[in-house]
């Protein structure tokens, strides 16, 4: 089915106002989700809803939380989600550190005990549309890992999330946001769901073996998710698992701590105000010559032209702004079926969607 963003959003907030979330916050989450089908990563889009409702009725997701900062010292900060929507308190944690490099040109911050924080680019959105720079290592823990280290067959880690933004003086930020996976996961989810095979070299199955089969992941014998870009990948796994799980969240994927089916990212967060630095005229000056000289480069066989990371999710939201959200069937009935637990009508659904 194909649905317009704005029906979209008012149906998802919703349900989480029928999950007793506050207006405010129902909409934030709801408007997060759909910027996420919107720039093309329906993975983190409002087939997530589903989730979110089931971990508010079993508590594990507070709907009402707000982030709160637990330890300061002035450029270095650790800001406790106590386990809200991601969507909500990763927002307020931004603002917060945003707030305090004005006054300190760099922080460094731990922001751990989010519940889901969606598409980590929000964040880094958020920072760059102030003129920061801002880099952001994430881990994902409270339920069993999904990845594979690089070189073996178990599961070990998650899908661990690297954001990074610089602005560019009066256009278009480069944004960088990715999954350390070879693909997101939720996007395998929606593969699955759609019946759709996932490329070539993302999974292995129970014995170690590649395999495009979606199904690994979810039915047993599993296999595992790979990291993307073998060794490398793995490697820029491995420290955002140190750095966002170890150091900001105390709370890694090793098997010693609680795995109860939740959802928890914990991010390291570093912000830069680039005018600490001096020549903030300089540095934009090479940003934005760098980022041309990258797109006069000539397309190679079977592309288009050369982008720069950012750039595909602004096409896809304009496509999708005017044409229609695609949501495949099964991501659908998943959301219909969370709306009804949550205590709305068929009547009111069907309202509400068309
Ligand atoms: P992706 O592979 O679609 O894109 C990764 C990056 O590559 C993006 O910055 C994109 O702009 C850039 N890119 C893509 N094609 C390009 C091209 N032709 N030229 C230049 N740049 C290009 O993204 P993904 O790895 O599937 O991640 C999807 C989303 O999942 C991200 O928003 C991520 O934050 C989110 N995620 C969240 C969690 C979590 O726990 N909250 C976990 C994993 C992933």
């Amino acid at each position: 089915m194909l649905i317009t963003a704005d029906k979209l959003t008012h149906f998802v907030e919703q349900i989480f106002v029928q999950m007793d979330a506050s207006q405010t916050f129902a909409h934030e989450v709801a408007a997060h989700l759909v910027e996420a089908n919107l720039k093309g990563h329906d993975s983190h889009g409002i087939g997530m809803t589903p989730a979110y409702v089931h971990n508010i009725s079993t508590g594990l997701l507070k709907a009402d939380a707000e982030a709160e900062v637990i330890r300061d010292n002035g450029a270095v900060m650790v800001i406790d989600g106590q386990f809200g929507f991601g969507q909500v308190v990763g927002r307020q944690a931004a603002d917060i550190v945003i707030e305090r490099v004005k006054e300190t040109g760099v922080v460094c911050a731990g922001v751990r005990n989010c519940h889901h924080l969606g598409r980590i680019g929000t964040y880094a959105e958020h920072c760059v549309n102030q003129g920061l720079v801002s880099l952001h290592m994430v881990n994902v823990v409270g339920h069993d890992p999904q990845v594979s280290p690089w070189g073996g067959r178990e599961r070990r880690m998650t899908t661990n999330p690297f954001a990074c933004a610089v602005p560019v003086a009066g256009d278009d930020p480069v944004v960088l946001d990715m999954a350390t996976s070879a693909v997101a996961l939720g996007k395998v989810r929606v593969a699955y769901n759609a019946g759709n095979q996932v490329p070539e070299g993302a999974l292995v199955d129970h014995e170690g073996a590649p395999t495009t089969n979606p199904g690994v992941m979810y039915e047993e014998p599993f296999g595992a998710l790979g990291p993307f870009g073998k060794h490398k990948g793995y490697g820029l796994a491995v420290m955002c698992e140190l750095l966002g799980g170890a150091l900001a969240g105390e709370w890694t994927a090793q098997p010693g701590n609680e795995r109860t089916n939740h959802i928890v990212n914990h991010m390291f967060m570093l912000v830069v105000d680039p005018e600490a630095f001096g020549g903030v005229e300089k540095f934009q000056t090479e940003v934005k010559e760098m980022v041309a000289y990258l797109h006069s480069t000539t397309p190679a066989k079977d592309f288009d032209k050369v982008r720069v990371p950012g750039e595909p999710e602004r096409e896809s939201m304009a496509d999708r702004l005017a044409n229609g959200i695609p949501i495949d069937e099964n991501t659908w009935a998943g959301v219909v079926k969370a709306a009804q637990r949550a205590g709305l009508t068929a009547e009111q659904i069907s309202e509400l969607t068309t």
